[in-house]
């Protein structure tokens, strides 16, 4: 029986127990996608390699190929790459990122640019703790899904404004008379297409603010309407 060894370099997205000593982890991998693997003993010595495989690691690892559960073999943390710990928000902040990030990377596929998002954001965590991180990865995620909102103009009769309203299953930002889904202050409409429009830099400069927080709304539930799509048209395919 031939042993299948790889490496790749990933990010844990999360970690369950299993049994009285082991763990299960999920991670990101730059060149396998999302994987799940065991991780034997971890939990029975106080290892350097269990503490390597917590949620936001980013690591270097050897797996053997299981047949439906890959076993970790070595890992090895990036340098240089670690959040800050013990900072409450950026952590929470990090958990929503690889959350997003479980929900949407199939299993065994590689997503580089999912991937690479991900790293960017985790190291613009690293040195901001701007609420402003995790809404503009929702965005930013949204758009290279192909379901970039249309900010511009009305997306139901092209009227270039005001507009007051967001609505993802229209596909964006909605005029007074169209308007429907979640009202949006001229305000909000602004950081919105700054996130988009290459000016997320400026976005980070932005401290917790009403304004912020509609922006995290807004984001966050545009976020949660295209996961629901995709895991209805998931279910439909699977009834065919
Ligand atoms: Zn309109």
């Amino acid at each position: 029986m031939a042993e299948r060894l790889y490496r790749d370099t990933g990010v844990v997205l999360r970690t369950y127990k299993l049994g009285e000593a082991d763990r299960i982890v999920v991670i990101l991998g730059q060149h396998h996608g999302k994987v799940r693997a065991v991780a034997k003993g971890v939990r029975k010595t106080r290892s350097k390699f269990g503490a390597r495989l917590e949620p936001l690691s980013h690591i270097r690892v050897l797996m053997h190929q299981g047949r439906q559960l890959d076993v970790v073999s070595q890992v090895e943390l990036v340098d240089g790459d670690h959040l800050p710990l013990g900072d409450l928000d950026r952590t929470t902040q990090g958990l929503a990122l690889v959350e997003a990030v479980e929900m949407l990377a199939p299993d065994r596929e590689p997503v580089p640019h999912l991937y690479q998002m991900l790293v960017g954001a985790l190291r613009t965590l690293g040195r901001t703790s701007s609420p402003m991180v995790v809404p503009a990865f929702y965005l930013k995620v949204l758009a290279a899904e192909g379901v970039r909102p249309e900010l511009d103009l009305c997306v139901s009769c092209g009227e270039d404004g005001p507009l007051v309203a967001f609505d993802l299953d229209h596909g964006g930002a909605l005029c007074r008379s169209c308007r429907s889904g979640s009202p949006m202050s001229p305000a909000a409409l602004d950081v919105l297409r700054a996130m988009l429009g290459g000016r997320l830099n400026d976005v980070l400069e932005m401290g917790a603010s009403p304004v912020s927080a509609e922006v995290s709304h807004l984001a966050t539930h545009a976020f949660e309407h295209h996961i629901e799509r995709r895991l209805r048209a998931v279910a439909m395919f699977e009834r065919l």
